[in-house]
């Protein structure tokens, strides 16, 4: 550790002993819930007052460690702004979706979501930490009734037994690392059990949250289920704490590797000096930023949303500029199910059947000679080419390359596109007479 952050507190928990403070059952035991409570530590502004008092909305809960890290005077504080609602969740926006990403449809069995050929998604608790406003599962998190059973738990399982493709499981939810280290531990067993399941993935924001659950216990009790990765869930700078840094420490030392997921959000983080500073911090804590997803069009959060452009902006800020290493990739999360698409300015300017144009981040132009000869990589001979996994479902554009697929067809495509296809119809039908060809005849016999 090279250089200290900081650790903060609220001035009402000034008097709380360290040893409660730095309990994690005592930070979910007393986490804020309330306008009454919050209110001791912030001043509201009237918007968050609403708010607070509108019923319905989704689920508040703070740890005071989290709230602590708030600038109780600047009512735009980026931490504030993730977990006290304001009026601005009430506002429905155009193209607002319950399940954006179509992650119900995707579900073979509940509460798991199978979108992509070789990962599946296992949401295993709908409870977490703290509750981020912008939540994409908030249809489902937070409801502290909606837990998913244990025959649902048997289900997936189930499922992902016998689907062999699946080499990656995530887990998330809700935060896999705020259920009871036991069931936390049975989940892990039960997918090492089985043998096709090569890593698995935590994705969890309770380091963030809650860091001192980062206990030397619960990584002795993880490392038995390497190789194991974690995503965490950092959006501004100000969250990188002396207590995450610890967090982090541990789980590295560990041997997990560290990945952060963060959403760009209009008022928290839409500015590349904020990212820079935030993907700079979070790999002096050893977490190398994986993804920054553009805002997803959840209900309540029409207000955090940004142009995507603004996400482009943010990576040629960076790109080039600081490490490679400390680069996300900007991710829209297709809606409707899409899945994850990845965006970045272009760097290839144009091209010729001999060379390419580039340009670096520094808008210097480039050329790049291409080979004159060429020994093709021969798939006859290559013994990865001739052993292929069968991929589940359609290969999308690596088939147009690689197979005997010439193009991809929207959904009724042929249909549309058959112009001929009225006329044979009619054709065939018996009174069809294809006009200004009548026979002479018929005219003579009028
Ligand atoms: C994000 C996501 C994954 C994992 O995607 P990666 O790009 O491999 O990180 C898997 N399944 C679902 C449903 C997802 O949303």
């Amino acid at each position: 550790m090279t250089t200290k952050f900081t650790s903060r507190r609220a001035p009402i928990y000034a008097d709380i002993p360290d040893k409660k403070w730095n309990s994690w059952r005592w930070q979910l035991s007393h986490r804020l819930n309330t306008l009454e409570e919050i209110e001791k530590v912030l001043k509201l502004t009237d918007s968050e007052r609403e708010a607070l008092s509108t019923q319905g909305l989704f689920r508040v809960d703070i740890t005071p460690y989290f709230i602590s890290l708030i600038d109780p005077d600047n009512p735009n504080d980026p931490i504030r702004q993730q977990v006290i609602p304001t009026a601005a969740e009430m506002v429905p926006f155009t193209a607002m979706m319950e399940d954006s990403l179509a992650e119900d449809k995707h579900s073979p069995v509940p509460g798991l979501v199978h979108r992509y050929p070789d990962r599946a998604l296992m949401l295993v608790t709908t409870q977490c930490a703290t509750y981020c406003r912008y939540c994409t599962r908030s249809r489902i998190v937070g409801d502290p009734s909606a837990t998913f059973s244990s025959d649902e738990f048997e289900m997936q399982i189930e499922y992902l037994k016998q689907t062999p493709q699946v080499r990656d499981v995530l887990l998330s939810g809700g935060d896999p690392l705020v259920l009871a280290p036991k069931i936390l531990e049975k989940i892990l067993k039960a997918l090492r059990e089985i043998p096709h399941i090569e890593i698995i993935r935590l994705g969890s924001r309770v380091p963030v949250f809650l860091p001192m659950r980062i206990t030397d216990e619960l990584t002795e009790m993880l490392q038995k289920y390497h190789p194991l990765w974690v995503n965490i869930h950092v959006n501004h700078p100000n969250e990188i704490s002396a207590e995450l840094d610890e967090a982090t420490d541990k789980l590295a030392k560990a041997g997990i590797p560290l990945g952060n997921q963060s959403v760009l959000m209009a008022g928290v983080n839409d500015c590349p000096h904020i990212q820079r500073d935030l993907v700079q911090k979070l790999t002096r804590i050893k977490v190398r930023p994986y993804y920054l997803y553009q805002c997803d069009l959840v209900e309540g959060a029409g207000h955090f949303r940004t142009p995507v452009a603004k996400g482009i902006e943010i990576i040629e800020a960076l790109r080039g500029h600081t490490s490679g290493y400390a680069v996300p990739q900007f991710i829209v999360d297709a809606p409707g199910g899409g899945g994850k698409i990845p965006l970045q300015p272009n760097y290839m300017l144009s091209s010729s059947d001999h060379k390419i144009i580039l340009r670096n981040y520094e808008g210097y132009v480039t050329t790049y000679e291409e080979p004159s000869t060429y020994q093709a990589h021969d798939a006859k001979t290559c013994a990865y080419c001739q052993n292929k996994r069968p991929e589940f479902g359609q290969t999308g554009i690596t088939g147009l390359l690689d197979g005997d697929q010439m193009f991809i067809k929207p959904e009724g495509f042929d249909l549309l596109h058959d112009r001929g296809g009225i006329q044979h119809r009619l054709k065939d039908d018996a009174k069809w007479q294809p006009l200004g060809i009548g026979s002479g005849d018929s005219e003579d016999n009028s």
